[in-house]
């Protein structure tokens, strides 16, 4: 079992009285902590274990703030971790000067904190307030992925106060236990790269030659357009709550059958041994794929996170590559040529005669794109391999049949 740790950053929704509530927590917050780091600082030899300085401290500070016994003991112990940093510099010969605490910030953990789907409930000096969690409007984002996710817990948060735009932010930490997938022992000389195509008939290819095709997705995207040229056409109030309830349920629709393919892609490095999956570099996609929609970057963006959360669940890193030239590139011999690339759906090699899908041999060079790049693989100075259907090419164009 490996444990994979993620800190997610929500903005928070507050009003002005609660606002108010936090500076006030925060200041008493600082307070206590530069107070546990005055009263070490008071000795010859700073005291560094916790329950030294909470037997110092405690009943000063719950004196003289108004903070819950969980706040105390959380300045106490941001207190304890600087005094030791600053022993352990000492300690090193390095110069080290008294911590000061003015960065507007409060370490909560879950006893102070209740986190919610969708809010918080923060210990304050005045009771407990509820902030919402300024999320993006659909789901699949990071805060959303992991928030919501029954494999991923909550460990704590760190409020911040960022007097720029006047505004809080909680950075909330999670965990989950992932097993590991990739086998650690005796193989660390493989590395795996899975390369994928994105389009849109196709809309994603393996470098192994899994296809889905975009029928579905385009399909739904036509349909939708049709309903909401009527409704538009009708122009009522009513047809304009009809059709972003439409809306909101083709985007469910949509994004469940993205999560669905993005399973399967994951499936399918975990069944070729991969721990990098290689996608085209997203940015002005639309751009390069004739007849690409706002909608289809939108999916691609979407698949790409839904891929990369899944992945990282399983050890496996996903990343985006330079698209050039990978749809004019042979990837049997290498030559790049803009013939090469027959029609949409058909790529033929002008040198060697390689006749293949299109999309297919877009998706090896893209994971062949990985492996050039030489960046560093996850396991360190390993060889990096390309997974196709039946074995695997490294970077030199070698070719090795699949041993099971
Ligand atoms: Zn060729």
């Amino acid at each position: 079992m490996a444990e994979i740790r993620r800190t997610v950053v929500v903005k928070l929704d507050v009003t002005d009285s609660d606002a108010a509530l936090l500076d006030e927590t925060i200041d008493e917050y600082l307070w206590a902590c530069n107070y546990v780091v005055d009263d070490a600082w008071q000795d010859d030899y700073k005291p560094t274990s916790k329950s030294k300085l909470h037997d110092r401290t405690y009943g000063d500070v719950r004196e003289q703030t108004r903070l819950q016994a969980n706040l105390v003991q959380s300045a106490r112990n941001r207190a304890a971790e600087a005094i030791k940093g600053v022993v352990a510099r000492w300690q090193n010969g390095k110069k080290a000067s008294q911590p000061q605490f003015t960065t507007p910030s409060i370490r909560y953990d879950k006893r102070s904190a209740t986190f919610h789907n969708d809010h918080v409930s923060l210990s304050t000096v005045d009771g407990r307030i509820d902030a919402e969690y300024v999320l993006p409007p659909e789901g699949g984002n990071p805060q959303t992925t992991y928030l919501r996710n029954g494999d991923y817990e909550v460990t704590g948060a760190t409020l911040q106060h960022r007097d720029s735009t006047d505004t809080f932010f909680l950075h909330i930490g999670t965990k989950a236990e992932v097993e590991s997938e990739i086998p650690d022992e005796g193989d660390t000389e493989h590395s795996t790269v899975l390369g994928v195509d994105l389009g849109i008939e196709q809309l994603a290819v393996t470098s192994t030659g899994m296809f889905w095709s975009g029928g579905y997705l385009n399909h739904r995207r036509r349909e939708y357009e049709r309903v909401r040229g009527d409704l538009q056409r009708v122009g009522t109030e009513s047809a304009h709550r009809t059709l972003e309830r439409i809306g909101d349920r083709e985007t469910r629709w949509v994004e469940d059958y993205l999560h669905r393919i993005s399973k399967a892609i994951v499936d399918e490095a975990v069944a070729h041994n991969c721990d990098t999956i290689a996608f085209e570099e997203l940015t002005d996609i639309r751009e390069r794929l004739p007849g690409a929609k706002k909608f289809h970057a939108w999916a691609f963006r979407r698949l790409y996170d839904y891929v990369a959360y899944k992945a990282d669940a399983k050890g496996i890193e996903t990343t985006q590559v330079d698209p050039a030239y990978t749809s004019q590139r042979c990837s049997k011999c290498g030559t790049t040529l803009e013939e090469n690339r027959q029609s949409q759906a058909r790529f033929c090699c002008q040198k060697c005669g390689y006749e293949v899908n299109a999309d297919y041999n877009a998706a090896k060079n893209i994971g062949f794109r990985l492996l050039r790049a030489g960046q560093k693989s996850p396991h360190g100075g390993a060889t990096r391999h390309l997974a196709l259907k039946s074995g695997t090419l490294n970077v030199n164009g070698g070719y090795s049949p699949a041993d099971q």
